[in-house]
């Protein structure tokens, strides 16, 4: 049996662990609020990339925060949904990863995110690297080691 050392392990490109992009459930700027909300819930995702034309990482948004945008004192005002852009609700300061880095970053980011959107140079969206895949290889590697 071919056995990896814990160094090697973590120095393995996360390229082999993406979820491409075209498999990655996503929203563009321009789209509105209730179309967002509707991407959401239907694919069940807590939050999900927003990108622009050029298929490039803009933000993400979540369904709390559009739930947060449209709280009334009173009610939930949904009939505000259509007017509201994602542009403006979006969290823009977010974790990324480069295509190119290792096991390792992804681990470090993983603690604090449930998943890590991976980009190019140009900021071009290729894919995500959730903490479900990373745990999975974690698995195999530690149980091949015992
Ligand atoms: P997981 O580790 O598979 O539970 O994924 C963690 C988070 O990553 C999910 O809650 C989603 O926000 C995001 N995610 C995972 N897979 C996808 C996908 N195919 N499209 C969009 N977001 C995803």
């Amino acid at each position: 049996m071919i056995t990896v050392s814990s160094k090697d392990f973590l120095q393995i490109p996360i390229l082999e662990f993406i979820i491409s992009a075209e498999k990655v459930a996503h929203v563009q700027l321009g789209n509105n609020a209730e179309h967002a909300l509707l991407v959401l819930t239907k694919t069940g995702y807590s939050s999900i990339p927003v990108l622009d034309v050029k298929y490039r990482l803009q933000g993400l948004i979540s369904s709390q925060q559009i739930t947060d945008e449209i709280l009334g004192l009173e009610h939930i005002e949904y009939e505000r949904l259509p007017d509201l852009k994602v542009d403006d609700i979006m969290k823009k300061d977010i974790a990324v990863i480069h295509v190119d880095e290792k096991f390792q970053k992804g681990l470090d980011l993983l603690v604090d995110n449930p998943y890590i959107c991976v980009v190019d140079d140009e900021k071009t969206f290729l894919g995500i690297l959730t903490r479900r895949v990373i745990l999975k290889q974690m698995k195999k590697y530690l149980y091949q080691a015992q």
